[in-house]
């Protein structure tokens, strides 16, 4: 009785499909149980020789189909096998002789799984120093995959090593003939919304003789921009992480991507760079800046460079104020005097830029969809009684949405936390205050009850502090509180679960970046901009989502509020 087909795709690789075949025939797993259909789409080499001698312990089929591509060749495949599973199999690929059954026994211990193994790449000596680092790049992928607990995707589902219910995968009319790359992981997506899960066996494990040396495998990264950007332009969910992460990150490398590709230089030329540097991180580093380069050229010869792919390429700064002092007051790192935030304001719209509320930030982050170009969110964090009195007229006459972050139990008395800082005894707002600004529309969220570092205290003190802050806020004021700030910016796994848990929907640090569709919701990234600073950093800021950029040393690197 068969249990599961194996499927095979090949094209001209008759020697490599040998081998393939061969490690099939040692399996740990009775013969008996398992077919083998190789589906050749259209070779001419001396591949039909080679399978017309070759004798296997297993039933070995041979289908041939005029050259009509890899997914055709799989679906082919899929229709013709007898088993309730299928297994794909690159014809490049070796597997160890436990390879079917660890695939079986996944397969048979839940319903509706995609079974993905691992695969290690096997290099030619003389291989180029491009694909030494795209096999360290490989190694470092598999080496998290793992790790216990790392939660796969739809993107980790590559048809190399792969299987799925035969059921699952007719249901949802197998590969997309129309792609050339990237339809194993368009498949998993599709599997995933018809209920199906994915799971990780580390030991159906097989090796990959890879032969691509720089020129197919920045070919292929370009391929692979391609694709996503198609895509996702048929449907926004299918965003990939790649695709959603051109901001993600420090404004040194988005600034070196942004230049890239504005000066669209060849490829090769980064390459025969790296043939001149011999330390081996550094290198690393070039052929991960390469890859991503050729990635977004793929993904711009799709996009054109005007509208979405402005937008894909932009990112979103989150600005964090804190106190407003008025024009006589000294400012201070946490004290921007008023004329000077009105100046911030004049100079966003100046530069067109728009401002959005951190909640349609959330929704175009949930809907995947790139927000406005220029788009950008102002919040405040501790609620001082001058952000009611100083910037919300400001930012009423502009219309310009903002998000408050409060310390419920400071609210209607003064700061007490910032003993001896420039914030110490500075009056908070009042219940009445808070109110009149979330009736019009302000949105107000949780900055914890007493502004204690959460990083610092035990975890029900921590919990206390959250949740604490959610119920008294919304007890007092009657409204959803959904949204929170981590005090003095600090957090760590255990305090964002925490957040999350306690039904907030976002929580924003104080770690200075750009914001992307694919940033964490539980650690968003905002920018200090603070009233001691020029104003070219307020432009930074709301350039590269860092004020600092540029400015070698972090003068109040540990210095947040
Ligand atoms: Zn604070």
């Amino acid at each position: 009785m068969i249990q599961l087909s194996i499927v095979i795709p090949t094209y001209n690789r008759a020697k490599r499909l040998r081998a393939c075949l061969e490690a099939l025939r040692v399996q740990t797993h009775p013969a008996s149980e398992f077919e083998v259909i190789v589906v050749v789409d259209g070779s001419t080499d001396e591949t039909a020789e080679m399978l017309k001698n070759f004798e296997a312990p297993y039933s070995l089929r041979t289908i041939w189909q005029n050259k009509s591509g890899q997914p055709n060749a799989l679906n082919r495949g899929i229709r013709e096998a007898k088993g309730p599973y299928c297994l794909f199999l690159d014809d490049d690929i070796t597997a160890a002789p436990q390879l079917v059954a660890e695939h079986l026994q996944a397969q048979r211990q839940q319903s509706k799984t995609v079974v993905i193994g691992q695969i290690t790449l096997s290099l030619p000596s003389n291989g180029d120093w491009y694909a030494n680092a795209f096999a360290r790049g490989w190694r470092d992928h598999y080496d998290l995959l793992n790790q216990e607990g790392t939660e796969l995707s739809w993107e980790d589902c590559y048809s190399g090593n792969m299987s799925v219910p035969r059921e699952d995968l007719l249901a949802c009319g197998g590969f997309d003939v129309g792609l050339v790359r990237g339809f194993d992981v368009e498949l998993a997506k599709r599997l995933q919304k018809n209920g199906c899960s994915f799971v990780y066996a580390r030991n159906a494990l097989a090796c990959q003789d890879e032969q691509k040396g720089f020129r197919e495998l920045s070919q292929d990264a370009e391929n692979a921009g391609r694709v996503d950007a198609m895509l996702y332009q048929q449907d926004p969910f299918m965003l990939s992480e790649a695709l959603g992460s051109f901001a993600q990150g420090s404004w040194r490398k988005l600034i070196l991507h942004r230049f890239l590709l504005a000066i669209n230089i060849p490829p090769a030329v980064l390459e025969v760079l790296g043939r001149i540097i011999r330390q081996p991180s550094r290198r690393y580093s070039l052929y991960s800046l390469t890859q991503k380069y050729c990635y977004w050229r793929g993904v711009r010869q799709v996009m054109g460079t005007t509208g979405l792919w402005r937008q894909l390429t932009a990112g979103t700064p989150i600005l964090m104020y804190h106190a407003i002092g008025l024009p006589d007051e000294p400012a201070g790192p946490f004290i921007l005097p008023v004329d000077r935030f009105e100046k911030h304001i004049a100079w966003i719209k100046r530069l067109g830029y728009q401002p959005i509320s951190l909640a349609q930030f959330l929704e175009y982050k949930q809907n995947c969809l790139f927000p406005p170009v220029r788009s950008v969110v102002i919040t405040f964090d501790d609620g001082y009684a001058d952000n009611y009195s100083l910037a919300y007229p400001i930012l009423c006459a502009h219309n310009i949405p903002v998000t408050i972050f409060v310390v419920s139990s400071y609210l209607g008395r003064k700061n007490e936390w910032d003993q001896g800082g420039e914030l110490a005894g500075r009056p908070l707002m009042s219940w009445s205050q808070v109110q009149e600004l979330a009736s019009q529309g302000v949105q107000i969220g949780a900055h914890s009850c007493l502004h204690h570092r959460l990083t610092e205290i035990s975890e029900s003190e921590a919990n206390e502090e959250i949740v604490g802050s959610q119920k008294h806020l919304e007890s007092k004021l009657g409204i959803a509180i959904n949204i929170f700030a981590y005090p003095y910016g600090e957090h760590n796994t255990t305090i964002q679960n925490i957040v999350q848990q306690a039904g907030f929907v976002a929580s924003c640090t104080a770690d200075a970046e750009l914001n992307t569709l694919i940033s964490s919701p539980f650690a968003l990234r905002r920018t200090e901009i603070r009233g001691n600073e020029s104003f070219a950093r307020f432009l930074l800021a709301l350039w590269t989502g860092n004020a600092e950029a540029f400015w070698w040393v972090r003068k109040h690197k540990n210095n947040k509020r």
